[in-house]
């Protein structure tokens, strides 16, 4: 089984091959560049964030953007990890891992915003996504995240 470094640098060289995949299919070089984003996502979405003990993603927004910050994605993924536990089906199967950690990372919040902003609490209405109105390279960061989570998937095997 591939450690937390490994996965990154599968991810590195995916984030890469979006330029290749401009050359190969008829993607835009802005298709590529999303993809290749989705793709170092990967590194800080990853599917190890079900490690309680702390993933490289933790590891690597600490040192990043500082102990504050980095305690705040430790805190935000502790309740992810305690309840779906090391390479579950729910963290790590191709596709519904994916899908799984996008809603817990952006959903969760904008229910919390969305309720204190209903509660009178926050003044700013949430951004509400609307499915119609999101950007089209929007998909291409998801398939280029989803890649990289099915190249995790396959070295955790
Ligand atoms: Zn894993």
């Amino acid at each position: 089984m591939a450690d937390g470094k490994l996965h990154a640098a599968v991810s590195v060289i995916l984030a890469g091959s979006g330029q290749a995949l401009q050359q190969i299919a008829s993607v835009t070089s802005y298709q590529a560049m999303a993809f290749s984003l989705g793709a170092l996502l990967g590194i800080i979405l990853t599917p190890d964030l079900d490690l309680v003990g702390g993933s490289i993603s933790q590891r690597q927004v600490r040192k990043s953007t500082g102990n504050i910050i980095g305690l705040i994605w430790a805190m935000l993924w502790y309740p992810y990890a305690k309840l779906l536990g090391h390479r579950s089906f729910w963290s790590h199967t191709p596709i519904i891992g994916t899908i799984i950690r996008i809603i817990y990372v952006f959903g969760l919040p904008l229910l919390l915003w969305s309720m204190l902003w209903q509660a009178g609490h926050v003044s700013v209405p949430p951004p509400i996504p609307v499915l119609g109105q999101l950007d089209p390279l929007l998909f291409w960061v998801l398939l280029g995240l989803s890649v990289s989570d099915l190249f995790h998937w396959l070295m955790d095997l």
